[in-house]
């Protein structure tokens, strides 16, 4: 172990978010011994449930965010929108993945340019000044393309396709700030999962090949096909200097296009995600037990595959509510993450099924 500071298990870690991955998380923490106190806004959080504390405040809420610290040793995040100007009040508590991460991430106008600065491709962009911009993008990066907003967006919401230059004619640009990216031919999504250890360390997860449908992801599969396997080392290479330019703790993601010329940078979630859950089973050490490793300073658990391959299945809206029949299934393993009304879009749990023996000719 290095002689960094450690939290030791016993101690509390502080949550921003209330969601699923916060459950997770806190799961993960209390396996190694810690409590967990969630911090949402929401009266109901699927994190809080399994958690030893809530506190249930507006982001932007100081005296809630210092009395959330006080009872706190650490403190991480969840959801990467929170807002980053009131996070002073949490005082001397270490904020672990630090707030500049959080605050190139909420805007896709900064996070594609210091991921260009350090090298990285992402398609080509141009933001919007004013509503008169989407004819000036459309000119400078052309059709197709699609029209983002900059902070919010998430799971395809904030998004419009933009097929021909007509097509701006009809959309009542939305409230800015804006931007407009050119529509990316790839052959394959995937992501990198990192996590960066106090001391610098970092270690990498497989790369899952990623399906979306509706900008939602539906399905993670490990291995991923061989065109993504071959753009792995380079988008690894820049998911690490990332990391290594935010002195970053934590787990960190990065979503890229696998293309004709290599890969292309999408989008960073600096926190667990998504297309990481099938490490809970298919890894040796998971996503959400590593990002506990690395905020608590303690040594981080092998990312290798504990199996040949995995495929996790989000169960989106009401696909949830005919989901038992898996449990027959011995490769399946079903996660619900107890959220109330199965709304579309909302994502109600994950099954991850695992590749028990390696494909025989
Ligand atoms: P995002 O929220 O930006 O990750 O977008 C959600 C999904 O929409 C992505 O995973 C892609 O499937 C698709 N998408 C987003 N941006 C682009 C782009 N520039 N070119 C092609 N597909 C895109």
């Amino acid at each position: 172990m290095s002689d960094l500071p450690v939290i030791p298990p016993g101690s509390t870690i502080g949550i921003l978010g209330g969601g699923q991955l916060g459950r997770m998380m806190a799961m993960a923490a209390a396996q190694l011994g810690y409590r967990c106190h969630i911090y949402a806004p929401e009266d109901h959080s699927v994190a809080a449930e399994v958690s030893a504390a809530f506190t249930q405040a507006a982001y932007e809420d100081e005296a809630a965010l210092a009395a959330f610290a006080a009872d706190c040793d650490v403190v991480t995040y969840e959801f990467e929108n929170v807002p980053v100007a009131p996070l002073a009040a949490l005082g001397d508590v270490p904020l672990r993945a630090p707030a500049r991460a959080l605050e190139i991430a909420q805007d896709r106008l900064a996070e594609k340019d210091f991921v260009s600065e350090l090298g990285g491709s992402p398609a080509p962009y141009f933001t919007l000044e004013d509503e008169a911009g989407l004819c000036a993008a459309i000119e400078k990066i052309g059709t197709p393309g699609i029209l983002k907003t900059r902070r919010d967006g998430y799971d395809g919401k904030g998004q419009w396709r933009i097929k021909q230059a007509s097509d701006a004619d009809e959309l009542t640009v939305p409230p800015l700030p804006l931007i407009y990216e050119g529509f990316v031919k790839f052959e394959a999504e995937f992501s990198v999962i990192l996590v960066r250890a106090l001391d610098g360390h970092i270690r990498f997860w497989d790369s899952a090949q990623n399906d979306h449908s509706g900008g939602i992801l539906s399905r993670s599969t490990i291995p991923a096909g061989d065109t993504v396997l071959a753009q792995v080392p380079e988008a690894r290479k820049l998911a690490a200097k990332v990391a290594q330019a935010l002195d970053y703790v934590g787990v960190l993601t990065l979503e890229f296009f696998a293309t004709a010329d290599g890969p292309v940078f999408n989008e960073m979630a600096p926190r667990v995600h998504n297309s990481g859950h099938w490490t809970i089973e298919g890894a040796t050490t998971s996503q959400f037990e590593n990002h506990i490793r690395a905020i608590c300073g303690l040594p981080l658990g092998d990312c290798g595959l504990r199996v040949p391959g995995a495929v996790m299945d989000n169960l989106i809206g009401t696909t949830a509510e005919e989901c038992l029949p898996v449990l027959d299934d011995p490769s399946a393993h079903l996660h619900l993450y107890g959220k109330g009304e199965a709304r579309e879009g909302r994502k109600m749990g994950h099954v991850t099924r695992l590749i028990l023996h390696e494909e025989t000719e």
